[in-house]
């Protein structure tokens, strides 16, 4: 019989795990991949962006009250503190991004690995849990083999089914339905977008600094690097407003905008002056020194621009309107296997706010991704997922 079993040895398991395990808790940590941490390790392209300075409830496509007790059981100072304390050097990009200083993911996984070690705790791969039956003050769990554990108390980590070839999975979700849960249906986030408009592909390969904006319902807007691809676009200011999308995409196809000129103040005020100065030029000639050279063409092409007659003598206006707000359609989002995080999973208004514990099944705790919480990308998911596993092992431990 164990205190406290973790099903997950991801993010959220490991650190829960750690905390239930110096609070002196038997624990115990099932895994059913090869290896813990695996989704961890591929993070951040390897590097594993771990939180931000930024962190806070607006951050997040959930409950803002939640977050905000999340945070006071861990905030970004705590993060900090906690990695620095397991002997990981870190080091902050721009955004308020942080990293491991050695710039590898394992940096994070390793130390997680062993300081559970120190504290003797056990971690199960190849163990996939199937079923869980809660019975008098205690859980029976059955893996996929038929083995069985008791345990106290459970805490699902099982994250969520985005990336299924890094461990992604729907068995959290089924595991907390099976108890009496239910789901915001889970679909993907930080993940690329399909448009329709086959005329961007001209742009394949272009990277450059945009605002996105959604324009239908729900709203969202993002600005940053966009990248042009073969099928629409990829990058941060495509991947912040991909939940937003993806929730959207249930009603058909989304519109949204894509401003060229982000940082100007004042933008009338602006191309007011620029027509002064070089509306003699040719549009090509015009627009030099303020867009890439493959975006003006595809812009003169879009809005039939007559490419010998001087900007000053054409309708100028509606040209800098659309580059201050391109229209798009958004068809799909890119297949599972290219999400980095999901948009839904089991409803937050289920579980208890500072303890992370199931209202429906009372000893039974959920963290992470497998909630309905999402963050846009910058180090925010994992935020949650330390968040989260440190308010349940606080509980656990008063418990
Ligand atoms: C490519 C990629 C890059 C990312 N980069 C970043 C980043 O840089 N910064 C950031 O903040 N976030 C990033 N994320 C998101 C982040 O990795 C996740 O939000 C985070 O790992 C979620 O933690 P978790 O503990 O909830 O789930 P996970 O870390 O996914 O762990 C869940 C674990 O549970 C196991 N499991 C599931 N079901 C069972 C079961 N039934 N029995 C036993 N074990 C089970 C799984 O195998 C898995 O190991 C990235 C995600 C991807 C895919």
């Amino acid at each position: 019989m164990y205190d406290v079993i973790i099903v997950g040895a991801g993010a959220s398991g490991l650190l829960c795990a750690l905390e239930c395990a110096r609070a002196g808790l038997h624990t115990l940590v099932l895994e059913k991949s090869q290896q813990p941490g695996r989704k961890v390790l591929v993070s951040g392209n390897g590097r594993c962006n771990l939180t931000n300075r930024y962190v806070s409830p607006a951050s997040y496509h959930a409950d803002p009250a939640l977050i905000e007790t999340a945070l006071k059981h861990f905030s970004f100072e705590d993060c900090l503190r906690y990695f620095k304390d397991l002997g990981v050097l870190l080091t902050e990009e721009a955004q308020g991004r942080i990293f491991p200083a050695t710039g590898k993911s394992s940096a994070i996984v390793e130390t997680l690995k062993l300081a559970l070690k120190e504290e003797e705790v056990e971690i199960k791969c190849n163990v996939e849990i199937t079923q869980i039956k809660a019975a008098a003050a205690q859980f029976i769990l059955t893996s996929k083999e038929k083995d069985v554990w008791h345990t106290r108390k459970v805490v699902l980590a099982c994250g969520s089914c985005a990336y299924p070839q890094v461990t992604g999975t729907t068995r959290g979700y089924e595991l907390a339905q099976s108890v009496g849960h239910h789901l915001v249906q889970p679909l993907p986030a930080l993940s690329g977008l399909c448009l329709k408009e086959r005329a961007f592909t001209r742009l394949s390969g272009v990277k450059c600094q945009v605002r996105t904006t959604v324009t239908s319902n729900p709203q969202a807007q993002a600005e940053g690097e966009l990248i042009f691809t073969n099928y629409g676009v990829n990058g941060p200011a495509a991947l912040n407003i991909s939940s937003a999308v993806s929730r959207a995409l249930t009603n058909g196809p989304v519109s949204i905008t894509i401003n060229f000129l982000p940082h100007l103040q004042n933008q009338t005020v602006f191309w007011q002056e620029r027509l002064k100065q070089f509306g003699f030029r040719k549009p090509k000639d015009f627009f030099a020194g303020l867009l890439q050279e493959n975006i003006i063409n595809l812009l003169l092409d879009f809005r039939g621009v007559k490419k010998n007659t001087p900007m000053a003598e054409q309708s100028a206006t509606a040209l800098f309107e659309t580059l201050c707000a391109w229209p798009a359609t958004v068809t799909a989002l890119r297949p599972w296997q290219e999400a980095m995080a999901v948009t839904g999973g089991v409803k937050t208004s289920e579980i208890n706010y500072n303890t992370f514990e199931s209202r429906i099944c009372p000893g039974l705790y959920l963290t992470g991704e497998l909630l309905d919480v999402d963050g846009k990308s910058g180090g925010y998911n994992l935020h949650f997922a330390w968040a989260s596993a440190f308010a349940a092992a606080q509980a656990l431990k008063e418990k």
